[in-house]
């Protein structure tokens, strides 16, 4: 049995008061990080990724400017790589704006593999810490697990991840905040040939005491019959998988209707650019001309200029959508139209269904999924 976390049961039976539900909320993907040598199964990013001050300086105003008008700044996803394996890690660390950058935002979520020689990853995991230690935020932390050689019990990978797992146990009672640790993987075809979605769960939430998400990497890939084959599979496997009794099991917040949606401005930082980040199964950070929002002369990002540009993806989006006969007779097209599944279709040239709708929900709570 590997670390006990105790994500699973926080999710499971936790409730979040409506006081704590941001009516209006700003999260960004931050490609800030550079560089990853663990060749993850299913992985499609771009691993290579420079940031200068003038990218922290952009965020940090724009992000700002979004504060001043009352919207939170929820959420600073750290990308695109294993932030303890990125070859920048200590020069973004050292970095003051970095400092100011974190302060604004109520959560800083990561991924990493947690396979960095162990006394590496000790080492840059406390001085993360050491430098959240004075903030009041929430930190996310998602751990890529291998779920081939999870399910062969291969020991030469588990007891190098078990042991480094270590390192960050009771890091919540360390830092004295909240600290949610999730188990994730990329989507592939042959993920659940030998486990069911549910069976996996289990496992995850006994050996490690955590929920398991399904990341669909593919989603970035540009081959657009091979997304096309992918967003079906994921689709019917989950209808096929998924029911009533097990859904909750499931860390699935693609089913409520109303996460990722309307209320939620969630934009990719990347190399200098700025885009606008459809959500499907989670937040995915596409670079595509369609979803960038321009700067103004002054080489900055205006919050004007990002409503703008979700319009504009609304008003293509319905047009679309009319094309498409599953689409326009839809109920679910205006939550599709916001969470930018429409912009995703058209580009991909996909005109059937993307997602498990049958296991839509409209009354879940945070804490259900
Ligand atoms: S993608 Fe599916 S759920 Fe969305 S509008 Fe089209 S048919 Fe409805």
């Amino acid at each position: 049995m590997g670390v006990q976390f105790d994500a699973y049961r926080k999710h499971v039976s936790g409730t979040k008061p409506l006081q704590f539900t941001p009516t209006l909320e700003l999260d960004i993907i931050f490609d800030a990080l550079d560089g990853c040598e663990m060749d993850c199964p299913g992985c499609f990013v771009n691993t290579k990724n420079k940031f200068t001050t003038h990218d922290l300086e952009n965020i940090h105003r724009l992000t700002q400017e979004f504060k001043d008008q009352g919207i939170e700044a929820n959420e600073l996803f750290l990308g695109p790589t294993d932030i303890f394996d990125a070859v920048n890690f200590d020069q973004l660390v050292d970095e003051p704006l970095f400092d100011k950058l974190i302060e604004q935002y109520a959560a800083l979520t990561f991924t990493s593999t947690m396979l960095t020689p162990y006394e590496e990853l000790k080492r840059r995991v406390d001085k993360l810490m050491g430098m959240m230690a004075p903030y009041g935020k929430r930190f996310e932390l998602f751990v890529v697990i291998d779920i081939d050689k999870y399910i062969d019990n291969d020991r030469t990978y588990l007891d190098h991840f078990d042991r480094n797992l270590e390192i960050i146990k009771n890091i919540d009672v360390r830092l004295k905040k909240q600290v949610n640790i999730f188990f994730i993987a990329n989507f592939y075809p042959e993920m659940f040939d030998r486990v069911s979605i549910d069976e996996l769960n289990m496992m995850i939430k006994r050996d490690y005491g955590s929920k398991f998400k399904i990341n669909p990497s593919f989603a970035r890939a540009t081959n657009s019959k091979m997304i096309e084959k992918q967003c079906k599979m994921i689709s019917d496997l989950l209808q096929n998988q998924v029911n009533d009794n097990t859904i909750r099991n499931v860390f699935l917040n693609m089913v409520d209707i109303y996460f990722g949606g309307d209320t939620f401005h969630a934009l990719t930082y990347t190399k200098g650019k700025l885009y606008v980040a459809p959500f499907l199964y989670e937040f995915v950070p596409l670079t595509t001309n369609e979803l960038e929002i321009k700067p103004q002369k002054d080489g900055r990002f205006y919050m004007s200029d990002v409503f703008r540009k979700k319009e504009e993806l609304a008003i293509e989006q319905y047009q679309h959508a009319m094309t498409l006969p599953h689409c326009s007779s839809c109920n679910f097209l205006p939550n599709c139209v916001a969470r930018n599944h429409i912009q995703f279709m058209k580009q991909h040239k996909i005109a059937n269904c993307v997602v498990p709708k049958p296991l839509y929900r409209t009354s879940f709570k945070a804490s259900e999924y």
